[in-house]
Parts: structure tokens; sequence; C-alpha cells
């Protein structure tokens, strides 16, 4: 049998080969028909290039529709799938090239001079462009291809894809995704999320990470249901298509900047019935303020490379802010101390899991692979947190990000939420630092909101009053921004190295 994931989500397309699949913020219009024809032809490239199943596309590019066709051309194809964040420069793709070790690079028309440089060094045999108007020469080529193509068998475990993780705690892994791991996934969420045919969704995600390529496009695609194809997320054009949408999907962020238009409300979005955020912690102040504002609770859900999606807040039950909902159905989900033993409700650990969706290692790295799965095939996901009273699954941050001082356990979200309450507080990131007496001394660093005068003392004076002592931040620093990886998130590494020696 053939599970190659294209087929299964080729199953979905509405029986009407002309029903709309994709249109443009520009209004351009292609059908599913369109869809299957230009993946077929992307796919007829690759092919006459002499790649084979299991060989590598490494792909940097703009987002648009043609970008997301090559990535069904290249599951047509049986070859595997990289996609690079585009803000990566020369020295990540020379890390990147040669960790994949792709034989063919699709980069941008503006980079191809540069990217060939680095494409010989590392001994890719092709290099192909593709423009964000779909032009380049991957486009020219694909125009003596046929219109069909045979999707190349493939194996439930087969490899699709390898999406190098976001780079938060460190150097990025190539998480290593099989056909069946996506296919399992999408299934999932398009039955936990109750989408319907005449579902439209509004995709304003990068595609070169999980959120935006598998999540979003997964579920539109299985569903045969069109997307509107925004090339970034700009608030305004996304104002102007929120009112044909019915599910939209976001970071954090993007719910923020919707909230910050004063003209953004229930009129804006007379058709919608389903917000998700995900990727990164939404506030539970932004949760409120945007159901007060729309009257849509935000449904938040859980994820990474490694394991696609694995909690969700229920449909059509209480969407609790704060917490990532409940584990998907077919997710086996745990929290375990450090000794590995599983903890029970309302107690704080490793967040582990195992089941379909989740991935069979990092790409040549069977070390760093042996070492983040238990002895009974659990996956460490690196997070911590709990169950609650409800079965909620509550985050409360990252392994790494655990601050131990004086051997009491701090995590940096329950003291973040009390300083982001504080007036004049933008935002803030709480990191541990090496100190002499503590082992580590927890520590603040704030932005502040613009105007504010505050200082180092009346934070820690505020934080005495509601907080234990040794959970009160020994130091405060100020900073214009926190430093964010090339998808938003904090990278409280660079916060560490940069405070290291002013705790102590
Ligand atoms: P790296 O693994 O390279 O350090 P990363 O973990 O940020 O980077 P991703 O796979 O993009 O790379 O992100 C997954 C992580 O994002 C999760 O492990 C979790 O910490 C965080 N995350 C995802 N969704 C949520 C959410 N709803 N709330 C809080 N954190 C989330
Ligand atoms: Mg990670």
């Amino acid at each position: 049998k053939n599970e190659n994931l294209y087929l299964t989500l080729k199953r979905g397309f509405p029986a009407d080969p002309a029903a709309l699949a994709l249109e443009t913020a520009d209004a351009c219009r292609y059908s599913f028909s369109d869809v299957d024809r230009a993946s077929a032809r992307f796919a007829g490239v690759i092919t006459s290039l002499g790649l084979r199943a299991g060989d590598r596309v490494v792909v940097q590019v703009e987002k648009s529709p043609e970008a997301l066709f090559l990535y069904l051309a290249c599951l047509r194809a049986g070859v595997v799938f990289v996609p690079l964040n585009t803000a990566y420069q020369r020295a990540e793709l020379a890390y990147f090239l040669g960790d994949a070790q792709p034989s063919l690079v699709v980069c941008r028309p503006a980079s191809e001079a540069a990217m060939r440089a680095l494409a010989s060094e590392a001994g890719v045999a092709h290099v192909l462009t593709l423009g964000e108007a779909g032009d380049g020469s991957l486009a020219e080529a694909a125009r003596n291809q046929p219109e069909d193509f045979a999707t190349v068998p493939r194996a439930a475990d087969d490899l699709a894809a390898i999406l190098y993780t976001s780079g938060t705690t460190g150097r990025s892994k190539g998480a290593m995704l099989t056909h069946d791991n996506l296919a399992s996934n999408a299934r999932t969420l398009v039955a936990y999320w109750g989408f319907r045919r005449s579902d439209v969704l509004l995709h304003a995600l990068p595609i070169f990470h999980a959120h935006g390529l598998f999540v979003a496009c997964h579920c539109a695609l299985l569903n045969g249901s069109p997307m509107l194809w925004l090339p970034r997320f700009d608030v305004d054009t996304a104002m102007k298509l929120l009112p044909r949408a019915t599910v939209f999907m976001g970071v954090p962020t993007f719910y923020t900047r919707l909230l910050e238009q004063p003209e953004f409300d229930r009129g804006t979005i007379p058709a919608m019935r389903l917000f998700i955020s995900g990727s990164a912690p939404l506030l539970a102040e932004t949760h409120r303020e945007f159901e007060e504002r729309t009257g849509h609770a935000i449904l938040e859900r859980y994820g990474m490379t490694e394991t696609v999606m694995l909690t969700s807040n229920p449909l059509d039950a209480v969407r609790r802010a704060g917490t990532v909902g409940f584990p998907l159905p077919g997710v086996n989900l745990r929290i375990a101390d450090d000794a590995g033993r599983t903890l029970s409700t309302g107690e704080i650990g490793h967040v582990q899991v195992r089941g379909p969706n989740v991935f069979p290692g990092y790409w040549r790295m069977p070390g760093k692979t042996r070492e983040e799965f238990t002895h009974d095939g659990f996956f460490r996901t690196g997070d911590l947190g709990k169950i609650d009273g409800q079965g909620y699954v509550v985050l409360v941050g990252r392994s790494k990000d655990l601050i131990i001082t004086g051997g009491y356990n701090v995590y940096p979200k329950e003291i973040e939420s009390f300083i982001d309450d504080i007036a004049g507080v933008k935002e803030s990131a709480v990191i541990g630092l090496p100190h002499r007496d503590f082992g580590e001394a927890v520590a603040a660093v704030i932005v502040r909101e613009s105007g504010a005068a505050l200082h180092e003392a009346d934070v820690i004076g505020t934080l005495k009053g509601e907080l234990a002592n040794f959970k009160v931040p020994k130091r405060v620093f100020f900073l214009d921004e926190l430093p964010r990886n090339a998808m938003g998130k904090v990278q409280k590494n660079l916060l560490r190295e940069r405070f290291s020696d002013l705790a102590a």
C-alpha cells in the first residue's frame, strides 16, 4: 500500500477539481486541480535531475503558492523536504547544507550566486531558484514537465521531511518526520478541531516551520478547504481578509497585534468559528482581552517540531487560559520526575510523550536521539509542566530554563507573570545566574513600556509583597528588547551569557 502523505491529503480534496484551494492577497486563485498539476510538474523536475527517494531537497524561498507546491512535489517524488527559515544567513546555511547533504537546493533568485558558492563547498549537485512571484529556474524547468506524475510509493515510516528545530535552547537539530507522523497528526487535528468543508483558513504563518507547514496546510488540504494565503502576517492585510475566514491560526504576537487595532472587533470576523494559537505561550491576559473584544476564546495548543501537535484545548468545552489543553487522541503524555517516575496530578515535572506522531529521531545524531528517548519509548520534550485536576496540561517553562536557587526550584513563568502585571512593564524574562551562595540566583530582564520610569528597586519592592523571598529576583536588568531567534522566541541562553557575572 502506498502510504505517501500526498495521497492521504489528496483523498481529502473536493470532488470538484475546480474548487478553490488557494487565494493570494492580490486575488490570484488556484484550484485543487492546479495544486495537483503544479506539484506534478515540480515533481517531474526533481526526478528528471536524477534525485531518488530519500534524497534531501533543501528549500529556502519566500512563501508563495509555488513554495507550497514544491513541498507537495517533494512528497510526491519521495524525496525528503528540508525547509529553512528565510532569515538564515551564510554561516547558518553552510551548517545546514553540510548537515542535510542535499542533492538539490532551491533558493531565492537574488541569493543564487551566494547559494551556489555554499552548495559547491558542501558538494550539492543542483541549485534551482524560485521567486516570490513563482518565477525562477525551477518554475522554468517545470514548464516542460507533464501535468501528471505517479506519486512515488512510500512506506508509513519513510521520511517525508527534516525540519530543523527553532534553535531556542542551542543549535538547531534536524527532526526527521515520517509520512505517517504527519498523516496521523493531520487526521487527528481535522477531527479534533471539527473541520468542515465550508471552512476557509486564513494562512499567515511562515511555511518553513511545523506550525504553518504541517498544522495549517495539512488541515486545510486534508479537509479540502481553501486557504487565504498571505506571504507574511501583516495586520492590515489580515484585517481585510479576516471577514472571509472561518479558521485562523497564529502565534501569540499575531493576536496581540490584532488587539492593538482599535477597529478589530466582532464586526471584523462575522464568519469566524475558531482562533488557534501556539508555538509560544499565550498570556492569559491576551486570552481574556481577546474574548472580551470578540467573544471568541482562543484555542491554545502545544506541540513541537519533533512531535507535531501534542495537546489542545477542546473545541466544545472550556478553553482554559494559561493551559494547553488535553493530550490529543492517540498521544500518550506523562509527567515524570528526574528519576523517571511518573508523577501525579498537580505535580510539576518533565513532559514525556509517545504516539504515532512522535518522530523517529534526530537526523545524523544517534547519540542525541538515544538520550532523548526513555527506555520505554517516550520522547523527552524538554518542557516542564503538570496536569491539573481537570486533566488540562499546564506548561511552566523549559527544563533548561528551570532555576534552582538555594535548593528551591523556581519556574520562570510564574515570576514573569507577576512582573508583567507591574505597571510600566512591557515584557520580561526571568533567568538563573550563577551565584556563589545559592548556586543560582533569580534575575529578571525587563523591557519597559515606552516612557515608563521603572527601576530595579521598584520591581523588587513590589514582588517582595507577593512572592516568597527565594523567588524574588536578586537583580533586575533593563533592555530595550529581548533577544529573539528567527521564530520570535526569547533566547534565554543569550541573556544568561550576557548577565552571567552580575549576580554574585
Ligand atoms: P530548540 O529545540 O532548537 O531549542 P524550540 O524548542 O523552540 O527550539 P520548536 O520545535 O519550534 O523549537 O518549538 C517547540 C517548543 O515551543 C516546545 O518545546 C515548547 O517549549 C514551545 N511551545 C509550543 N507551543 C507552546 C505553547 N502553546 N505554550 C508554551 N510553549 C509552547
Ligand atoms: Mg525544542
